[in-house]
């Protein structure tokens, strides 16, 4: 097949990346840090992430899913990648193959586990987000007798937040792992680091942060963007005040003004929640985003940049905390959903 140069780039900043995660393992003190890399790297990459954290000096990487877990395998020791959302009878064979660590979340799958006889595994408990692992009523020592237990886990629901549910599953897992026998402890994700000491434990499962992700303000300045998407200019054109833009015609031109159409709309993930409110940037120069955001073309008001013409590449303004206040996306939306047309340069 013909080798296209695709019409929408990510670049992602290894430096930035690596940097992001020491600064996160800083911030985990005498903890170990390691990092969450499912959703192939929050969609920039699980192979490429990996090998570059790795080289940092990361030794405990999170995925969701087996298959993740095989795509990583080459590049780590198997027994450093942790599968979070458990396992089913089927894949216990393929699992034990693989060599990753399952997180047994439930009853029947320690039973299963243990029945298969798999040796080293994770068990997550839940301290309060009622959403994967055992229930504080569901410990005890008979469903637990026996297990090799490497890390004993829990996973904070509002890190992000002030809340006293924080200092409560905090309270609720230091329970729980006082009558736990495992290597290690761990309970925080990017934002649980900077609720200090207390929650750091034995190892930190930060996700988020290491992509550029602001969890909470202490990270603002320390965190640096890793992903920067662009596109390139396929048509521009002079309108007239009046002249009504993309579909539905939601923008209507308050003067005359030089638009440029842009190759990438909402099948790469630049979502319709961007229309009217995204920015692209151009010589330093904010060009908002005009109109509607289509499937695959994106308009924007180039009236500033005298020097843009067709066949020219732009910056979209992707830093992660903005666009998530300005579109009411989360941080991790705005990564994740990250189209596959993208050709992706690591710099
Ligand atoms: C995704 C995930 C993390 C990482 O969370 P961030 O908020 O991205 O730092 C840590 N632990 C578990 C169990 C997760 O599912």
């Amino acid at each position: 097949m013909a080798n296209f140069e695709s019409p929408v780039r990510l670049r992602l900043d290894s430096d930035a990346l690596v940097s992001n995660w020491r600064t996160l393992a800083k911030m985990s003190q005498s903890a170990s840090t390691g990092a969450a890399v499912k959703a192939g790297g929050y969609g920039l990459g699980a192979r490429e992430v990996v090998q570059r954290l790795s080289q940092a000096g990361c030794r405990d990487f999170f995925v969701a899913h087996w298959a993740e877990a095989a795509v990583i395998a080459d590049i780590v020791p198997p027994s450093q990648i942790s599968v979070l959302n458990g396992i089913t009878s089927s894949d216990i064979a393929p699992a034990i193959d693989l060599g990753a660590v399952p997180v047994l979340n439930t009853p029947d799958q320690i039973a299963n586990w243990r029945a298969a006889g798999g040796g080293l595994c994770h068990v997550m408990i839940d301290s309060g987000i009622n959403r994967m692992g055992l229930g504080p009523e569901q410990i005890s020592t008979d469903l637990l007798r026996d297990l090799d237990i490497d890390i004993l886990m829990s996973h904070l629901a509002s890190a992000d937040e002030d809340v006293p549910q924080n200092g409560r599953q905090l309270g609720i897992f230091r329970d729980a792992a006082s009558s736990i026998k495992a290597r290690r402890r761990s309970l925080a994700n990017s934002a649980g680091i900077t609720l200090g000491r207390d929650y750091h434990f034995d190892l930190t499962r930060p996700g988020i942060g290491l992509y550029g992700g602001i969890a909470r303000s202490e990270l603002q300045h320390s965190i640096r963007q890793v992903a920067f998407p662009s596109a390139r200019v396929l048509q521009m054109r002079q309108l007239r005040t009046g002249d009504r833009v993309g579909y539905n015609a939601t923008f209507i031109c308050p003067h005359d003004m030089k638009v440029a159409t842009l190759s990438i709309g909402y099948a790469d993930g630049y979502l319709r929640a961007f229309s009217s409110v995204g920015h692209v940037v151009v010589n330093g120069l904010k060009l908002p985003v005009i109109g509607r955001v289509s499937m695959d073309l994106l308009l924007v008001d180039a009236s500033l940049a005298a020097d843009l013409h067709e066949g020219d590449w732009v910056d979209i303004d992707y830093d992660l905390s903005c666009a998530s206040q300005l579109t009411g996306l989360s941080q991790y939306e705005l990564l994740t959903g990250l189209g596959n047309r993208f050709d992706l340069y690591w710099s």
